[in-house]
């Protein structure tokens, strides 16, 4: 059963076929999944939803299958944790990290996006996966793809992290990497796509793909007992994930499923050195400038974002704001988090807890008020950032008086009383 109406056009409202369809043909608009909430509402009850298996697909009614989905089963719900220590060094009184670091089976929330975009192209009759990726997207369409026996194509920018690209090789996916950056990988990626007649899972069936991250938020609004918080900060690459957390609150909301109003105020978050969206906002603009992005946070260098416009919308609707960091802040956000929270984000955490730290000090976010902080990707497949960062160990030999003469000499070894 599947309450999936139709695609419809984000700015004229035409009405598409469930098809492979990305872009309007009377304006070129986005084209967004639309649902029969009518329906939807009179048989999604919180009973409904806590009565099904911890993962993503009890939300199944708000997402875009006409069948049950046919890879992916346990992606999702993934850890709300309540950040006791990060809340007395921030100074603040309620602060959650959602952490999608642990998502099955590639550590990233691209996990929920791909097990959508790879059942639906299934459905659709597609025998070829493929994607254009800053890394974790790779990851996860390399590892949804082999899991259901279809051969993949990655397409990727050259000077990818080297376990990105590692866990990618390694499901058997066909990966060609790019002289060039992301954004020019995705361009090329439009004329394949054409051409070859794959799904490419953030391009041509870019409005399915896309649902894959309400499950983002509804499963926030679960988690936190049938609320939404005050603030959420989350990190923004082509801007999808930021729009997508915004439309699953308000779906929640006119489902009838929160206790309390829609009141969240939504903040972005990016790398300064690759900060489009929080440019335009900052500047008050709705016109996305396009950059060459320069930064650690790969899996966020997006210069020319596709969901740039309305992610800098859902930031003005909701009173949020974008903020930015640069590459030492977000390598100390990166310690920060791990040394209070024992959580290893990787670099975009760094990015989306430097942009909170940030917010929180310029007070647009009240120290008092609850606080979601996303956290959307694992360290350990970004090591290379914190190389020459963190201190080594030292090498002794194994000999207790060495041991002993390292408690004595050197201060961080020095036994705690
Ligand atoms: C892709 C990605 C994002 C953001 O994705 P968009 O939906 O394109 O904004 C955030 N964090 C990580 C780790 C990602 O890989
Ligand atoms: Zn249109």
């Amino acid at each position: 059963m599947s309450y999936m109406k139709s695609l419809k056009c984000r700015e004229c409202g035409k009405d598409y076929a469930k098809e492979a369809l990305h872009v309007c043909e009377l304006c070129f608009g986005p084209l967004e999944v639309s649902y029969e909430y009518d329906k939807i509402k009179k048989i999604l009850s919180r009973d409904v939803i806590t009565a099904r298996r911890p993962n993503m697909w009890r939300y199944k009614e708000l997402l875009p299958l006409d069948n049950e989905p046919s890879v992916g089963g346990e992606v999702g719900f993934t850890p709300l944790v309540r950040a006791k220590n990060l809340e007395k060094a921030l100074g603040v009184k309620e602060l959650y990290i959602k952490n999608d670091a642990v998502n099955f089976p590639t550590l990233s929330f691209k996990d929920r996006v791909v097990s959508v975009a790879v059942s639906r192209a299934r459905e659709m009759g597609f025998t070829t996966m493929a994607c254009a990726s800053t890394g974790n997207l790779a990851n996860s369409v390399a590892a949804n793809s082999a899991a259901c026996g279809m051969p993949s194509y990655v397409f990727i920018p050259y000077d990818l992290e080297q376990t990105k690209i590692l866990g990618t090789l390694v499901y058997g996916s066909n990966v060609v990497s790019i002289k060039g950056t992301y954004d020019e990988v995705n361009r090329l990626c439009s004329e394949i796509a054409g051409k070859y007649g794959w799904a490419f899972v953030n391009i041509n069936i870019r409005p399915y793909y896309a649902e894959g991250s309400k499950t983002f938020g509804y499963e926030i609004a679960e988690q936190l007992g049938w609320k939404l918080p005050k603030n959420i900060v989350v990190p923004m690459a082509g801007g999808s994930l930021i729009t997508k957390i915004w439309k699953a609150f308000k779906e929640f909301h006119t489902l009838g499923l929160l206790d309390g109003g829609l009141d969240t105020k939504v903040y972005g978050a990016q790398a300064t050195g690759c900060a489009p969206i929080v440019t335009a906002v900052k500047e008050g603009t709705e016109l996305i400038r396009p950059v060459r992005p320069n930064t650690i946070a790969k899996s966020l260098a997006i210069g020319n974002p596709a969901d740039g416009y309305y992610s800098a919308k859902v930031m003005r609707e909701t009173g949020g704001w974008g903020e930015d960091v640069s590459d030492d802040e977000i390598i100390d956000s990166m310690k920060l988090l791990a040394e209070t929270e024992g959580i290893f984000a990787e670099t975009a955490g760094g990015v989306t807890l430097g942009v909170t730290r940030k917010l929180i000090d310029q007070k647009r976010i009240p120290k008092d008020e609850s606080i979601v902080v996303c956290i959307t990707g694992n360290g350990l497949k970004t090591q290379e950032a914190l190389n020459g960062k963190i201190v080594q160990p030292v090498v002794i030999n194994a000999k207790l008086a060495e041991f002993d003469d390292l408690v004595r000499t050197e201060k961080r070894y020095a036994v705690k009383a």
